[in-house]
């Protein structure tokens, strides 16, 4: 994998009117590498994305792509694509817009996927749809992919096989993506850096193993405060029984016990806590 920086954002805002949907966004992302961008509807995250990929221009802030020759596909949260055109059509109509076009490439995806090629787009089903959009980023050759809600629409074995691909075209061609997602427990053994936003701002961001790494749960007799020293991410109280999410890596004693942070937990708790400060 390729060690660098594929996009640097620096203080990034967007503003609808007067509504403020992105605010002071810092962050670089791994080139080579999955990243997800995750955060409860209307944190958004369609918007990062739109701006990222130069189709909305930013309110204030910038966006760099260090690579000499840095493309970016996007793929829409509804996958846009023309009713009208057969499968086929769509890639002719991808090899034409882009500057480099790999029909093998976007063939091979929509044959694992067993996208007949001579249908109308309008006539296939939204799994299928989905797939002819993903084929068309990909024949693209981008060095990054966005990917807005990729999982959204697909059954059960069609997301396992998307992720599946999709790590497998980052290994193969070092290119690096960024999907937005609402599924945090698909993410584990996924993506290897988070982008949490809420209400436009980014909360916390990171690579996941040194994320995880930083946090433990504990859980023990009711207390006001965890057994360690450290950030308490969230804290629960049920009868007799107290659990912490603590920035902290101390090991306890009896009768606390801990365990690892799972990306879920870290996620979810930041967003709860997140939403508490604002109420
Ligand atoms: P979801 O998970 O529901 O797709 P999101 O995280 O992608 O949400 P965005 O679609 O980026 O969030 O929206 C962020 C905020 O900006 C929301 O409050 C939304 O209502 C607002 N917003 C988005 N697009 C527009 C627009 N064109 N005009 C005005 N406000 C908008």
């Amino acid at each position: 994998m390729t060690e660098g920086i594929a996009l640097a954002v620096q203080g990034l805002g967007k503003r609808y009117g007067r509504k403020a949907a992105l605010r002071d966004c810092s962050f670089e992302l791994p080139a080579g590498r999955v990243s997800a961008l995750v955060g409860v509807n209307g944190a958004g995250k369609t918007t990062l994305l739109s701006v990222l990929a130069g189709l909305l221009p930013p309110t204030e802030g910038s966006v760099r792509l260090p690579g000499a020759d840095s493309r970016i596909a996007f793929v829409a949260q509804d996958k846009p694509l023309y009713r009208h055109f057969s499968v086929r059509d769509m890639l002719t109509l991808g090899s034409k817009l882009n500057r480099v076009w790999d029909q093998r490439r976007a063939l091979d995806w929509l044959a694992r996927f067993d996208v007949p090629l001579d249908r109308v787009c309008g006539k296939l089903s939204s799994g299928q749809q989905a797939q002819v959009a993903f084929a068309v980023a990909i024949g693209s050759r981008p060095s990054a992919l966005l990917l807005d809600e990729p999982l959204a629409n697909l059954d059960p074995l069609a997301r396992r096989e998307v992720v599946k691909e999709l790590l497998a075209a980052v290994v193969d061609t070092d290119m690096t993506v960024l999907l937005s997602t609402h599924v945090v427990a698909e993410l584990g053994g996924v993506a290897d850096h988070l982008l949490l936003l809420a209400d436009g701002r980014l909360v916390l961001s990171g690579d996941v193993d040194e994320l995880l790494a930083e946090h433990r749960n504990y859980a023990g007799p009711r207390s006001e405060q965890p057994p360690v020293p450290g950030e308490v991410v969230h804290a629960s109280h049920v009868g007799s029984q107290s659990t912490f999410l603590v920035r902290a890596a101390e090991p306890v004693t009896e009768p606390w016990t801990t365990r690892p942070a799972t990306l879920e937990d870290l996620v979810l708790a930041t967003l709860e806590n997140t939403r508490t400060v604002a109420a």
